[in-house]
C-alpha cells in the first residue's frame, strides 16, 4: 500500500511537470466554487457558476502555458491590490471626516490629504508639483 502510494505520488509529480500549478487566482476560485456549492442548495441558478469556477481553477492548474496563467495572476493581483487600496482610502476619509479633506490631483489623479478649515488654499501635489485651489 504504501509503495503504491508512492508509486501514485510519483507519477503525479511527473504528470504535473511543466504545468503552471495552483496561485491566488485559483485559490480564489477555488473558494468562489465552493461558496457557489453550498449556496446553490437554496439558490440552484449559483449550480453551473460553481462548475465554471471550478473548470476554470482546474484548467488554469493543468495548463502548459504558463506566460499566459502568470500574465493572468498578475492582472488579478494587481485588481485585488486596487481594490484593497480603494478600501483603506475610504476607511482613511472617513476616520480623517472631521480634521482633513481629500481631494484627487487632476493631472496624476493622486490623492491628497489637506487639514480642513483653512479657508481657499493653494495645494502643491507632492507627485507631479501640479497645483490646485480649494476651499477646506
Ligand atoms: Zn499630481
Amino acid at each position: 500500500m504504501k509503495r503504491w502510494l508512492q508509486r501514485l505520488g510519483e507519477k503525479m509529480r511527473a504528470w504535473m511537470y511543466g504545468r503552471y500549478g495552483y496561485d491566488e487566482l485559483s485559490k480564489f476560485l477555488s473558494i468562489i466554487a465552493l461558496v457557489c456549492i453550498f449556496l446553490s442548495l437554496f439558490v440552484p441558478l449559483l449550480y453551473p457558476i460553481a462548475l465554471i469556477a471550478l473548470i476554470w481553477s482546474m484548467f488554469r492548474g493543468f495548463s502548459r502555458n504558463i506566460e499566459k496563467r502568470q500574465k493572468e495572476r498578475e492582472a488579478y493581483l494587481k485588481f485585488t491590490g486596487n481594490l484593497k487600496q480603494s478600501f483603506k482610502r475610504r476607511k482613511n476619509m472617513w476616520r480623517d471626516r472631521k480634521t482633513h479633506r481629500y481631494y484627487k490631483c487632476p493631472s496624476c489623479k493622486n490623492w491628497l490629504r489637506v487639514p480642513k478649515g483653512k479657508g481657499q488654499i493653494e495645494i502643491t501635489c507632492p507627485v507631479c508639483k501640479g497645483k490646485l485651489t480649494r476651499k477646506t
